[in-house]
């Protein structure tokens, strides 16, 4: 087999896709991954990192176009690390999806390829893959020459792509940012430089609620609350520095452009919260712990629709729910998808009225609420308390009381009452659940949270997945422990990138359904 060196150029005809995104092909048994090159394409490439049977390489030329290739219409894609896929025709993406799911539980899982196709259903793409998210975190920094930016991120960087028009996003995040840049350009306000620590706006998050039409604009900014106010909530002896986000509290201070600003940005159709978060740590994460609102609301609605799965174009079934959305809540970002996801896991969960379920990561009680409607009684477990908080608030809201909310890690609360630590309050019904569901982050669901699930025994389990790697080690984990797939689906919630999420329905052996 040839070696191939750094800088080498090679043509070759990509055949898959991988796990990122990238064309894999192959030249004399020589595997090449190829950024940014799309399956059925023919392209010259450029050696970056050889080993001694692959090599990464970077798309040089597109020498016969794949008839999968689209023209992205984002003129950053190749710069930007969001999109993996988008010049892939989006049919192709949810192909790509689906293998991707089949591979993992294949491979990972150890599921026979016949048994896997034959419990998969097709995965649920979207209509218009464009447009759907509703939350934006833009960073914001400086270009070469000083001016402040805001944009995404280059792939696997920190620098910096200025773009205030992400096609992902929602149509009005473009005037919010143009707003928030002037603003800092006619008032020096500083950028936030992660290498210095110095500098004041770090990132800009929007959300819109989809159905009602709200906004939110949060500024998060390089300050500690203590800087503009004192934990009482009194007014800080320090002054806010100049250009800083005043609060409510120094609403005499803040500066008249500060005013302006605001001011303009509440001109926004559809504007509800404007709000400033405080995070001075030296981190990637994006949101500091305090949040202050410095105009309108702190939360903004929306509406999330329950859908028929079982019939074509899934049909609303004439239930909605409505949820109070704060900056800091997890809330799924592609509000269209995330209808036929919970709609599908409430199918899966089979309720007919007289069922006890435990909703483990259960976030704002959103799935919870979807299931409480049809259940007899639904019990909830969330690790953030601010999201406990809202869950019980948005219960009460859609009128239900048949959701209760615990905070806690999953592995630790639902071993607590099974062990049964926590007597106070303890039913059998909480011991022996009809069915549990499970929507962990992508890192799955941990040992004990898995073991103890096994112990209660109950007849069904749905797991809700953003990670089909994870999804598959932990299926394994549940069928050896007496459990058996009967439904596996793919929902897109992510059109142009490579994640999917999927939910599996599951069967205790021999439970009568
Ligand atoms: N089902 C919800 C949230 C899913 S995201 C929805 O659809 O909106 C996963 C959630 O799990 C997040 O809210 C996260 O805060 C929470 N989480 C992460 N680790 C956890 C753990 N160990 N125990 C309980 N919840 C956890």
């Amino acid at each position: 087999m040839k070696e191939y060196q750094k800088n080498d150029l090679v043509t070759v005809t990509i055949e898959d896709v991988g796990s990122e995104g990238e064309g894999i092909g192959k030249v004399d048994g020589f595997t090449l991954f190829v950024k940014d090159a799309v399956p059925g394409d023919t392209v010259t490439a450029k050696i970056m990192k050889s080993k001694k049977t692959y090599a990464y390489a970077r798309l040089e030329k597109v020498e016969t176009p794949s008839p999968f290739r689209v023209t992205s219409s984002c003129k950053f894609y190749r710069q930007c690390g969001g999109c993996q896929l988008q010049a892939l025709s989006y049919e192709k993406q949810l192909e790509f999806k689906h293998q991707k799911i089949r591979n993992n539980l294949i491979r990972i899982g150890g599921f026979a390829p016949e048994f896997v196709d034959a419990k998969m259903d097709a995965i649920v793409g979207m209509d218009e893959p464009l447009h759907y998210r509703n939350k934006a975190q833009y960073p914001v920094g400086t270009d070469r020459d000083g001016n402040v930016i805001t944009g995404f991120y280059a792939g696997r960087t920190h620098s910096i792509i200025a773009n205030t028009d992400c096609l992902l996003g929602a149509p009005e995040n473009q005037k919010i940012l143009e707003i928030i840049l002037e603003y800092m350009r006619e008032n020096k306000v500083t950028a936030y430089d992660e290498t210095t620590g110095k500098g004041l706006v770090r990132h800009i998050l929007i959300r819109k609620g989809f159905t009602s039409g709200e906004l939110m604009v949060c500024i998060v900014i390089n300050r500690n609350p203590s800087d503009v106010m004192t934990k009482a909530g009194e007014r800080s002896k320090k002054k806010p520095q100049k250009g800083a986000f005043a609060t409510e509290m120094h609403e005499k201070e803040i500066l008249p452009a500060q005013k302006k600003l605001v001011e303009t940005l509440a001109r926004i159709p559809g504007m509800k919260s404007i709000s400033v978060n405080f995070n001075s740590e030296n981190t990637n994460v994006i949101l500091g712990r305090e949040v202050q609102t410095i105009w309108g609301e702190p939360t903004i609605d929306d509406v999330i629709h329950v859908r028929d799965m079982k019939s074509e174009g899934y049909p609303f079934t004439g239930d909605a729910l409505t949820f109070k959305i704060s900056p800091l809540s997890f809330y799924q970002v592609n509000p269209v998808q995330t209808e036929k996801l919970y709609s599908l896991a409430l199918e899966y969960a089979g309720l007919t009225g007289k069922e006890t379920v435990w909703d483990l990561y259960c976030g704002i009680g959103t799935i919870s609420l979807f299931l409480a409607r049809k259940a007899k009684q639904v019990y909830g477990v969330e690790i953030v308390e601010q999201a406990i908080l809202d869950a019980r608030e948005n219960a009460l809201r859609n009128g239900i009381s048949n959701a209760k909310f615990f905070v806690g890690k999953a592995e630790e609360v639902l071993p607590a009452y099974y062990e049964g630590k926590l007597e106070t309050g303890v039913v059998n019904d909480m011991l022996h659940p009809d069915v549990i569901v499970v929507d962990p982050p992508r890192k799955g669901c941990d040992e004990a949270c898995l073991s103890t699930m096994l112990k209660m025994q109950p007849p069904r389990i749905v797991y809700v997945s953003c990670d089909s790697a994870t999804l598959a080690r932990d299926l394994k984990v549940l069928c050896d422990g007496g459990y058996e797939i009967q439904k596996i689906r793919g929902v897109d919630q992510f059109a142009q990138t490579v994640h999917c999420e999927v939910v599996v329905s599951m069967s205790r052996v021999g439970s009568k359904l």
